[in-house]
């Protein structure tokens, strides 16, 4: 790592950001531009760490796509500038959140790591001060001069994962994030062991370009035994709607009751883009290996394949954003833009 290496770490809210007061007992927020006094085994990164924060740091159940936007706005304005990112924010929705970013940040050459904790990082057990420290070293890796990592991870509890590829599993462990299709791309021992096959390759010398239009025409519906057509109908035909994540059972199965696929067939008459994704955390959605999913496939809806339900409704509010004509919608949403999908 050189002396040279410029990390920009970007404050947004969430747990990690607490200190206690040790007086009262309260947690109050952090004062990152005292972060380096807080916390000096960041000096002995060997990098230049400056710090940016939200300007009312937010729990992370009120992200929505404008606190996105502002997020990839500040790494477009500082791209140049900064070797990497660091992106602490509160885990409740941090896989939406770095699920988003991974769409909005197109030709990305550079990290984006995104980190939190459980436990404050006042706390005397927090697991902030590791998730905090490895993200900047990995953030600040390098190898013949080029980042090792370039696309947006998600580093928790010794592990850095695709970003896209996790889903919030466990709200008391330390290990709170899983990513089931893929492997992790670097794990934290003694050592840092980076898993080069498990790693974007590099996006060469394609203009690094940042999207930030975000629709919210759109709708998540998980599946449920007995749910009723009305319930079915209520949401297909929500005003403007444009897409809907439809969670199906095992490898994308669904009732074959002739209601349902009514209804799928008249939505997809009227443009609106079903994708279908599993309820399950790993595996993959194959239709047609099933006799309740071959009427999914008559109705015109998306393979959504092994993606996360995160990465899902976050790439269609990015697809229907960049408004991809609806007769490429469908093949488009089934290639895996930036490694989401197999
Ligand atoms: N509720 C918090 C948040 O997501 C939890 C955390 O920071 O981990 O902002």
């Amino acid at each position: 790592m050189s002396g040279a290496t410029k990390i920009l770490l970007i404050y947004t809210g969430g747990t990690i950001g607490m200190v206690k007061d040790y007086k009262t007992g309260a947690l109050k927020a952090f004062d990152f531009s005292e972060l380096l006094k807080r916390i000096p085994e960041l000096n002995q990164l060997d990098c230049k760490i400056d710090t940016v924060s939200f300007d009312k740091p937010i729990d992370s159940s009120n992200m929505n796509a404008r606190h996105w936007i502002h997020l990839a706005s500040l790494i477009e304005a500082h791209y140049d500038e900064y070797d990497g990112f660091v992106v602490l924010h509160g885990s409740d929705t941090m896989s939406y959140t770095s699920s988003a970013l991974s769409f909005m940040l197109e030709n990305l050459a550079k990290p984006v790591i995104f980190t939190g904790s459980q436990l404050p990082i006042g706390d005397l057990r927090t697991d902030a001060k590791e998730n905090l420290i490895t993200s900047v070293q990995i953030a600040a890796l390098t190898e013949n001069g080029q980042p090792v990592v370039q696309e947006v991870g998600l580093y928790f509890e010794y592990k850095l994962y695709r970003a896209n590829r996790t889903t919030k599993i466990n709200a008391e462990h330390f290990q709170a994030f899983a990513s089931l299709n893929h492997p992790p791309l670097i794990e934290s021992g003694v050592h840092l062991k980076v898993y080069r096959d498990n790693l974007l390759g590099n996006s060469g010398s394609k203009k690094f370009k940042v999207h930030k239009i975000m629709s919210d025409d759109v709708a998540i519906l998980k599946l449920f035994p007995n749910m009723s057509e009305k319930v079915m109908r209520s949401v297909l035909d929500i005003p403007g709607l444009k897409a809907l994540v439809m969670e199906t059972y095992g490898s994308g199965n669904a009732p074959t009751e002739p209601w349902l696929s009514n209804a799928l067939n008249l939505a997809a008459e009227r443009g609106v883009q079903v994708v279908n994704v599993t309820q399950c955390s790993g595996g993959s959605v194959v239709m047609g290996r099933y006799e309740t999913s071959k009427h999914l496939q008559s109705a015109q809806v998306i393979n959504g394949k092994d993606i996360t339900t995160e990465a899902a409704i976050t790439k269609l509010m990015y697809l229907l954003g960049s408004e991809i004509s609806p007769k490429l919608f469908k093949t488009v949403f089934e290639t895996s833009l930036r490694g989401e999908m197999r």
